[in-house]
């Protein structure tokens, strides 16, 4: 090959990996050919209340459902005994959702890998668990929170459906239709595990038993779902 061929092969293969460069890294769904749908659990902190949907979280062992949760540092630190649970449930995934639930965008640099570290550290040194997934409070953020999130090696998991579950005028219906209305291959839910979400573990069961399987779609987690790899649990 010439010179000049191989400057154009270049210049090609340049031009086939540089959108991928720098392109957001922030994850709403998982890849459209995969039958599965990701059920993610927010474990904000509260003010009043145990902070845990007790009852949820033993539907979703009793039926082996693959989930997801988020959970903040200040969750963690008043949930030790539940984050081991948690933790020891092999369907499950644990990813961390800021330290004190912060609005990240009206932090700078510093403050945001401040707010997005601490929780993934405690994890690590307290529960030699590796949170890989990381989901902002509010879903707020920026671009520094996708330079911090990128720089911890995290990944930025966002969601395609807002099931509403904390909004206490939704009835179980109410948010049951707006899951079925929007779910699809490969879409990512947003649901709270921390005892907003009234009507979360009824929703969860008319979803896993009817909504989920009439569409054929099998909830894993994020992660599984991102690689589209399918277990039976
Ligand atoms: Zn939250």
């Amino acid at each position: 090959m010439s010179l000049r061929s191989w400057v154009f092969l270049f210049i090609g293969i340049i031009g086939l990996v540089a959108p991928q460069i720098g392109s957001a890294q922030v994850i709403k769904s998982g890849p459209p050919s995969c039958p599965g749908i990701a059920l993610t659990f927010d474990l904000c902190p509260v003010r009043k209340g145990t902070g845990y949907d007790q009852a949820l979280v033993d539907y979703l062992i009793q039926h082996r459902i693959p989930a997801t949760f988020f959970m903040s540092g200040k969750w963690i630190a008043k949930h030790d005994a539940e984050v081991e649970h948690l933790l020891g449930i092999e369907f499950f995934e644990v990813g961390t959702h800021g330290e004190v639930h912060a609005h990240l965008p009206m932090q700078n640099a510093d403050e945001q890998r401040q707010e997005i570290h601490r929780p993934v550290r405690f994890l690590n040194e307290q529960y030699a668990h590796d949170a890989i997934l990381f989901r902002p409070p509010y879903g707020e953020y920026n671009d520094i929170t996708v330079d911090v999130v990128k720089q911890l090696g995290l990944r930025f998991i966002q969601w395609n459906i807002e099931s509403g579950d904390p909004d206490p005028t939704l009835s179980a219906e109410q948010i049951l239709a707006r899951i079925e209305k929007r779910a699809k291959p490969g879409s990512i839910v947003v649901l709270h595990a921390n005892g907003k979400g009234k009507q979360t573990r009824e929703v969860i069961e008319h979803l896993t038993t009817d909504v989920l399987p009439r569409k054929a779609l099998k909830p894993m987690t994020v992660s599984d779902l991102l690689a589209c790899k399918q277990k039976n649990p």
